[in-house]
């Protein structure tokens, strides 16, 4: 059951908001206006992903520096091993230690053809938790990795991922963020599975707030989350309604953060797709007010 929204919640929660690395001007003020809402609830960390095969590379950098420089908050790199050599990997985790950077979301991440596997870098990590054990070797970064609630797409099975996750956590990694689901049983099924597998660093639900089912459906065909009948039919007929959409997507992220709330979660990290309005608005629902505005 979830918390209903008539019972008031303290705030005790902490919150991060992940960004994509703008590729125009427009999108650059889309991306800041994002970041200037977002920051007075005083995340714990904001993260900046990495395009596929570092595409993103310098643009990844010059976002993260600018969060830092500018919005003064913690900000982390996502890297992968996708098409870089050991010794790229280095250059680029060195320079953003000299940046004043010191986090790092560790990932694998995928070929850069579509449908294709991955294949290392004859010179570079096969996998997330080579990279972890990597970085950990250039300098004491703070690290977050990834885990799949549904399991990875590519993982033989459930427990194989899940013993992959703990290769990940026992080279290093100090939280796991998870891939975005819309079911909040399979998150608490999969918690209980890495306590059972003596997994015991916070693992930090990914919350994806939905406002735009196709494009949700694109992601999720990629990434192998499942999208729920109900989800589907409950914003059926609002493609030409954006303002109740909108609202629709407020009640189902509200009730679905909220339920994750009331089954013991207290930190959780939002894919804003560089937009505030519906992450804003489920901090507030969860409690969490602007810094000096709190009651
Ligand atoms: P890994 O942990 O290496 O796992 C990859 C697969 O290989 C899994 O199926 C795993 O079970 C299997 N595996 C690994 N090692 C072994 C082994 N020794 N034996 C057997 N099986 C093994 N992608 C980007 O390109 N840029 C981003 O910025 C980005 N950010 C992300 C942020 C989050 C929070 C999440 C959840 C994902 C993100 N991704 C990003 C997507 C990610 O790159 C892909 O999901 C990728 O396919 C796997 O990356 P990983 O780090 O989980 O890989």
């Amino acid at each position: 059951a979830g918390v209903p929204l008539f019972a008031d919640l303290p705030g005790d929660v902490s919150v991060s908001f992940e960004f994509f690395p703008p590729k125009s001007e427009k999108m650059e003020a889309q991306l800041w206006d994002a970041v200037e809402k977002l920051a007075p609830l005083n995340p714990s960390f904001v993260s900046v992903t990495y395009g596929a095969g570092g595409s993103t590379r310098e643009r990844t950098h010059a976002t993260v520096e600018r969060i830092i420089r500018e919005a003064h908050l913690p900000a982390a790199a996502h890297l992968t091993c996708v098409e870089a050599s050991k010794a790229e990997i280095r250059a680029v985790a060195e320079q953003y230690w000299e940046a004043g950077v010191r986090h790092i979301v560790a990932l694998r991440g995928d070929p850069t053809t579509e449908g294709g596997t991955f294949v290392p870098h004859p010179d570079g990590y096969a996998s997330a938790a080579e990279l972890v054990a990597g970085l950990k070797e250039i300098a004491p970064f703070e690290i977050s990795v990834a885990a799949y609630p549904e399991t990875h797409p590519e993982a033989t099975c459930p427990q194989a991922d899940i013993d992959n996750l703990k290769r990940k956590i026992d080279a290093g990694a100090d939280r796991a963020i998870t891939q975005f689901f819309f079911r909040p049983e399979c998150f608490f099924e999969f918690r209980d599975k890495l306590a059972t597998a003596g997994i015991d660093a916070p693992i930090v639900p990914g919350i994806l707030p939905v406002s735009n089912v196709a494009q949700t459906r694109k992601f999720a065909a990629m990434c192998g989350s499942i999208i729920p009948d109900w989800m589907d039919r409950l914003f059926e007929g609002l493609d030409e309604r954006p303002a109740a959409r909108k609202l629709v997507a407020a009640t189902i992220a509200a009730e679905f953060c909220r339920t994750l709330y009331a089954g013991g979660v207290r930190d959780f990290h939002f894919y804003t797709l560089n937009r505030a309005d519906l992450s804003y608005a489920i901090c507030h629902l969860l409690g969490v007010r602007p810094i000096g505005e709190k009651a």
